[in-house]
């Protein structure tokens, strides 16, 4: 472990009788992008919250840089925090919204204006710098935000659900840009997210979590490729969930293909079609009342087109079966 990282050590919340993260242990990597994915309810502000110091911890401790930071206020963490409502202040301008927090700290107007400008630069804002609030849109409001939390020269960024207010068109950009943003800066970025697809698309590692704990954590092909729960295979999508006499298993859709029944083939009955453009995927009822999905390119399937109520044989190689752990 470099001492750049950041390291959970068995970090527990409560609130009352609620436990709203329960004694997990993670180490984030210096210098990578990790999404922290789960539904709504798990633990995931909770614990981005308490990284950032803006709860307390109720038990365990936070070490940033090998500095036990569990205790330390905010500001003196080496984290910061961008919000998901922005918050940002409507009486000031873009430029000084960003330069604010250097003068808390008492860094005088030339100075501190110079360094809002080259954080402004690096989010391509340096047009806007005199505008109001209000007078920006969603997406640059949001921008300013980046800028604020990043002029404090933090080592891990922390965010909170940053895309969730943006329509699906500038999300899908934004999410460019904070990915392209970590990669320069070089620092470490902690984005809580509910969103699968948001998760793959930014993340180096994933972490899963499920009810205060961590179900699955690791590069984010590992996790989508190999859950090892049935909670994450079944959150993360584009998987079945089979239970076959020697366990439960996970098999991705699209390593699933069809054919007339043979022998040694799984046999179901085709029960729904969907055209998806690309793919189409195939639903089938085999034994037991289980369901099985197949993503099968278009192509392919139109080479060789099957209606519900088709009986066919199901196939896939052992090396896709995941056997999951519960
Ligand atoms: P997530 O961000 O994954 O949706 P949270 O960390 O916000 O989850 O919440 C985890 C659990 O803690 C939930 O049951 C939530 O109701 C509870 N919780 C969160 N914040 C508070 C609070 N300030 N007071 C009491 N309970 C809270
Ligand atoms: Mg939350």
């Amino acid at each position: 472990m470099s001492n750049q990282d950041l390291e959970l050590v068995s970090v527990t919340k409560r609130y009352g009788a609620t436990v709203a993260v329960d004694a997990i242990n993670y180490c984030f990597k210096s210098d990578s992008y990790t999404c922290l994915l789960g539904p709504s309810g798990c633990g995931k502000s909770s614990t981005l919250r308490m990284i950032a110091g803006h709860e307390s911890v109720s038990d365990g401790s936070i070490v940033l840089d090998g500095r036990d930071v569990s205790h330390l206020p905010p500001a003196q963490r080496g984290t910061a925090m961008m919000f998901q409502n922005y918050a940002l202040f409507p009486h000031l301008s873009v430029l000084d919204n960003v330069a604010f927090s250097l003068k808390m700290k008492g860094v005088d107007t030339a100075k501190r204006h110079a360094e809002a400008r080259e954080m402004l630069e690096l989010v391509d804002l340096t047009d806007l710098a005199a505008r109001l609030p209000d007078q920006l849109s969603g997406g640059q409001q949001q921008r300013v935000a980046l800028a604020r939390a990043l002029i404090t020269r933090p080592q891990v960024l922390l965010l909170d659900e940053p895309l969730s207010a943006l329509d699906p068109f500038l999300r899908i950009r934004m999410r460019g840009e904070l990915r392209k943003l970590q990669k320069e800066l070089g620092i470490s970025f902690i984005h809580v997210t509910h969103g699968q697809d948001e998760a793959l698309a930014l993340a180096d590692d994933i972490i899963v979590m499920n009810n205060a704990v961590i179900e699955q954590a690791g590069p984010a092909r590992d996790v989508f490729n190999a859950p090892q729960t049935q909670f994450v295979a079944q959150f993360m999508g584009g998987h079945n969930v089979l239970a076959l006499p020697d366990g439960h298993f996970a098999i991705r859709t699209d390593a699933v293909s069809i054919s007339a029944p043979t022998d040694g083939a799984v046999e179901g009955n085709v029960t729904a079609i969907e055209y998806q453009g690309t793919h189409v995927s195939l639903s089938a009822m085999i034994t037991d009342n289980q369901e099985i999905l197949a993503l099968i390119p278009d192509s392919t399937f139109f080479a060789n087109p099957h209606t519900p109520g088709d009986r066919i044989g199901l196939h896939w190689d052992s090396k896709d079966q995941h056997k999951l752990t519960a």
